[in-house]
């Protein structure tokens, strides 16, 4: 008999983590590997986020809260969005979940019909065009070349939208480019939304890490068309290094976040109670540490991206935001003798000893990923590592 449902035969496990997992294993035997695999923040938790959540334990608050999140942390969002973005919501237009990446998977859940489309550029976060098929709907790929900065225009949407579209996905700053869409070419995507009557989802989980006097637009801000249309996804995981905690939110329309609403509480009750509350504290509390590895992670950026730039056969286009690398190279593979970037990451891995996430699993084919989200040290010792093994094997 068939054991497994035929929605997951095409399920692959995420690039991403599986690459950090072995890079992890090669270290627990001894082996001196550098990650550059990780999509998050090397700092800990900010000390006062941690005894807020310590004190919320203390104080009892252990036990279950609304499937919606706690009123106060959905008040916290709002101000939030007010604060950040200029953005006003009210407490039925926010849903608090686990994690960004959770609160999208519940958004395609609610949204998407069997054969329904979504439109995902490329390169995208790994998780988009998985999590749409598994709702039964159907991803459809524009693509970003390096050549536009990895960006795709409201051009390229309009000629992707058919009548099953439903949505639109703009994650900027992105993962894994580090680019981020200027108010004019969001001006221009929410116009073409607006003819097609498309859903804009709006992955702004990077909000804060931006580089060079980049600035974030939100695509909502842009109109009260464009508000109506979007549905912001962030969360504290990257903002706040909380990855660990799980803690994302939607804003936007009140149909679609009732509707989540009601999926949470039948598949995940609420979200871990504690989290919620260290959450509080990240949107209520001081904002200094959110800075502080703003800043961290520009230095980084400038010291790394040069030396990145001159191994040969790497193109680099410099990042915006985020905390990812994406270099084409193609040249470099095809010099060094691999048939394609899967088998040079692999390379990279065992001989070089540095873990990279090649491209393919973000629908880039000539590119690397490298998270610079880890010490100057290592990532100039990882740098080294990658150009010496290129120009031995050139
Ligand atoms: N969206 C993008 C583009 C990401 O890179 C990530 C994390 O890697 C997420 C969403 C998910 O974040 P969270 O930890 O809140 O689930």
């Amino acid at each position: 008999t068939k054991r497994l449902a035929a929605r997951v035969s095409t399920l692959s496990p995420s690039t991403t983590l599986a690459i950090t997992a072995k890079a992890k294993e090669m270290k627990e035997s001894g082996i001196d590997v550098i990650g550059l695999g990780a999509g998050e923040p090397d700092y800990n938790t900010p000390e006062n986020i941690l005894e807020a959540a310590y004190a919320s334990m203390k104080e009892g608050k252990t036990k279950y809260t609304p499937s919606g999140g706690l009123p106060a942390l959905k008040d916290a969002v709002i101000q939030k969005l007010e604060r950040d973005q200029g953005l006003v919501y009210s407490r039925k237009e926010i849903m608090i979940g686990i994690g960004a990446k959770h609160v999208l998977y519940t958004l395609f859940q609610v949204i998407l019909d069997p054969g329904d489309e979504v439109i995902i550029p490329t390169p995208y976060w790994v998780s988009y065009p998985e999590q749409v098929k598994l709702a039964g709907g159907v991803p459809v790929h524009v693509e970003g070349t390096a050549a536009a900065q990895f960006k795709v225009t409201a051009e390229q949407i309009r000629e992707a939208i058919t009548a099953k579209t439903k949505a639109v996905i703009i994650n900027s700053p992105g993962n894994p480019t580090g680019m981020v869409y200027s108010k004019e070419e969001l001006q221009q995507i929410a116009a073409v939304c607006q003819e097609k009557d498309i859903w804009i989802i709006s992955d702004e989980i990077y909000e804060k890490l931006l580089y060079g006097g980049a600035k974030h637009v939100s695509i909502a801000q842009l109109s009260e068309d464009a508000k109506l249309r979007t549905l912001i996804i962030n969360g504290v995981s990257k903002s706040h290094s909380m990855t660990g905690w799980r803690i994302g939110y939607i804003a936007g329309d009140a149909e679609v976040v009732s509707a989540m609403t009601d999926l949470a509480s039948h598949s995940t009750s609420n979200p871990t109670t504690t989290s919620q509350y260290a959450a509080l504290e990240a949107y209520n509390g001081p904002q200094d540490a959110v800075e502080m590895m703003r800043q961290a992670f520009e230095s980084r950026l400038e010291q790394i991206y040069p030396k990145l730039s001159a191994i040969p056969g790497f193109k680099v286009i410099k990042p915006q935001g985020a905390f990812y690398l994406l270099p084409e190279v193609s040249e470099a593979v095809a010099k060094t003798g691999y048939a394609n970037v899967d088998e040079f990451a692999a390379a990279l891995l065992t001989e070089a000893k540095v873990a990279v996430i090649p491209g393919s699993g973000f629908g880039s084919p000539d590119t690397i990923r490298l998270s610079y989200a880890t010490s100057i040290e290592l990532l100039e010792e990882a740098v080294q590592r990658i150009h010496t093994f290129v120009e031995k094997n050139w």
